[in-house]
């Protein structure tokens, strides 16, 4: 199963990419913590990411294709992988299509997570990560009174780039460069859409019974 997520910032991408890979038996390859990975850990793709996204603006094309490309090659990633945050405009999508073409593979399904702009920034607004295992948290909606992972017991961390005005600047972003997306896909006949709204379980949910019918 090869599959991509797509949805604004905050729409439950990661949240629901966790559940989704572990129930398909996947990898989830998610551009955004390859970056945030490489600037902890210092790398010279960590230094050039950090500027673009400290704004909220996208990385460079050939930048993150070059990651994405390196990232698909890998052993996991040759019988099925979930794709969260790539690609993010139309020139990914096109040059992504023709990279898999070149390996005899295609997309199966893009699910759409669907959920309007309020509750988008009330997710940012309040999203934690484990600085030890990844995992995502909200300090509302998981109730988290300690700075500490439920799971793990890892510190808690808010993103550099959750901060209101860099929020405001991503969802502008989204509109005009991610967002043509969606008829992009429905256009291949690849798209489906979910509502994101509700217990992430019950996300969750939806989304693994609209990748049934695809899962043969
Ligand atoms: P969110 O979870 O809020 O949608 P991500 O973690 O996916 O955000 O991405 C964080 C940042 O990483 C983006 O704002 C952008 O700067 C960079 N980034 C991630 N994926 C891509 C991509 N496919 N193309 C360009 N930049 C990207
Ligand atoms: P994205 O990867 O699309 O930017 P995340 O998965 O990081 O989104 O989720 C953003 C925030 O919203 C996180 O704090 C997460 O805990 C919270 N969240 C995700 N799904 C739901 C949901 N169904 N209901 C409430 N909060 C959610």
């Amino acid at each position: 199963m090869r599959l991509v997520l797509v949805g604004p910032p905050g729409a439950g991408k990661g949240t629901q990419a966790q559940y989704i890979a572990s129930n398909l038996s996947i990898p989830k390859i998610s551009t955004g913590d390859i970056f945030r990975a490489n600037v902890s850990g210092g790398t010279e793709l960590g230094k050039l990411a950090k500027t673009y996204m400290d704004r909220g603006d996208l990385v460079p094309d050939e930048v993150t294709i070059a990651m994405v490309r390196d990232r698909l090659s890998e052993d996991d990633a040759q019988d099925g992988f979930l794709l969260d945050g790539f690609p993010r405009n139309v020139p990914q999508a096109e040059i992504l299509r023709d990279m898999l073409k070149d390996w005899g593979q295609a997309l199966d399904l893009v699910l759409e997570l669907v959920v309007d702009d309020d509750e988008v920034v009330r997710r940012l607004a309040g999203r934690r990560t484990c600085s030890q295992c990844g995992r995502i948290w909200h300090v509302e909606f998981d109730d988290k009174k300690d700075d500490r992972c439920d799971v793990c017991g890892g510190a808690l961390f808010q993103r550099d780039d959750d901060k209101e005005e860099t929020i405001r600047h991503r969802l502008e972003v989204y509109q005009v460069q991610t967002a043509p997306l969606v008829a992009y896909y429905a256009d291949e006949g690849i798209l489906v859409g979910v509502d994101a709204t509700g217990p992430v379980e019950e996300v969750t949910e939806r989304a693994m019974e609209a990748i049934r019918p695809f899962t043969g």
